[in-house]
């Protein structure tokens, strides 16, 4: 089965037989650059489930519960706690602005 290939950055139409990991067109790196796409979204699509975990939380009413615990605890809320392994992308940028 022939199937076509695209540069995931700049979108040029691979060979199939194209097996080189750079991007003849851009140089970027196809197949880590892939992988980082991957895991981005696999990070989106995870903080989408937490968040919608904890907004269902948040309509049980459980949420206050929790949030009068951590404000003695002076601990983070769970669902700050959870953001930003998957909540990666932008704030990095930030924070390495500010170092
Ligand atoms: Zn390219």
């Amino acid at each position: 089965m022939k199937e076509d290939k695209y540069c995931p950055k700049c979108g040029k139409k691979l060979s199939f037989f194209y097996l080189k990991p750079n991007c003849p067109a851009c140089g970027v790196d196809i197949l880590r650059y892939d992988a980082e796409g991957r895991l981005e979204r696999d990070a989106q699509q995870a903080a989408k489930e937490v968040e919608a975990l904890w907004r269902f939380v948040h309509k049980a009413d459980k949420a206050h519960v929790i949030e009068k615990y951590c404000a003695r605890k002076g601990r983070p809320l769970p669902w700050e706690a959870e953001a930003p392994s998957a909540d990666r992308t932008q704030p990095t940028q930030t924070q390495e602005e500010q170092a």
